[in-house]
């Protein structure tokens, strides 16, 4: 794994995707609903869902104090009702306990670490989850990955083949000049869903190929 090569992978996914900064801070309960609701599903599907739970609750606080299968009924689109609906809940519930209120507005004061040692003590909140919100709401140097940058990392070359989704965001998150993060993020991303798709890579118009691993030991050149 080579830093270097990690900055040539920034400057070419820039050149097709565009510089990206973080200018808007998000509402971090906001940021963790939709994360749950993400997994396992397309982006479609849990926008419609997200959507569905803000027209229907006027706020996260009536959400966590609803019957259950009033959220189960509008989430139901993006899948896994019966899992996302107590792991949303829960994580509502235990922020509102720990807090005394349903806001994590205070997470901004923290630095990156205690952030996030702060989302990942509450049951459901993973990995990923814990980072998007570190990431998305506040812009904190945090690099969540997801199964799009795993894969292209790895083809890349610049991700250990073993390495797991938990390792790949702690090295990334350590080897990624702060501010170039989120653009690492959201271009990488672009990347896997239009280019280097899961089955059959757009290999022949791909930018990245002269650095590319898979493309050197598939094409050999
Ligand atoms: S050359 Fe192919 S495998 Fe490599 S990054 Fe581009 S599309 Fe993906």
């Amino acid at each position: 794994m080579r830093p270097s090569k990690i900055s040539a992978v920034v400057k070419l996914l820039r050149r097709n995707f565009g510089r990206r900064k973080f200018t808007k801070q998000t509402d971090p309960v906001g940021e963790l609903v939709k994360t749950i609701l993400s997994q396992n599903t397309s982006d479609r599907n849990s926008f419609r869902a997200y959507n569905n739970l803000k027209k229907r609750f006027k706020n996260w606080d009536a959400l966590r104090k609803s019957k259950v299968a009033a959220i189960r009924r509008e989430i139901k689109i993006a899948g896994l009702a019966n899992v996302k609906t107590p792991r949303i809940r829960e994580a509502l519930e235990e922020i509102k306990r720990r807090r005394g209120s349903l806001s994590l507005r205070f997470l901004r004061g923290l630095n990156t670490k205690e952030g996030y040692a702060f989302l990942r003590s509450i049951k459901g909140i993973g990995p990923k989850t814990a980072a998007v919100v570190l990431l998305f709401s506040f812009g904190k140097p945090i690099m969540p990955v997801d199964t799009h940058i795993h894969r292209v990392t790895k083809r890349l070359g610049i991700l250990d083949e073993k390495a797991t989704h938990e390792e790949a965001q702690e090295y990334f998150s350590a080897v990624v000049p702060k501010g170039l993060i989120y653009e690492f993020h959201i271009n990488l991303i672009s990347h896997g869903r239009e280019i280097c798709v899961a089955r059959n890579p757009r290999c022949g118009i791909c930018d990245l190929k002269r650095l590319c691993k898979y493309y050197k030991e598939r094409y050999g050149r």
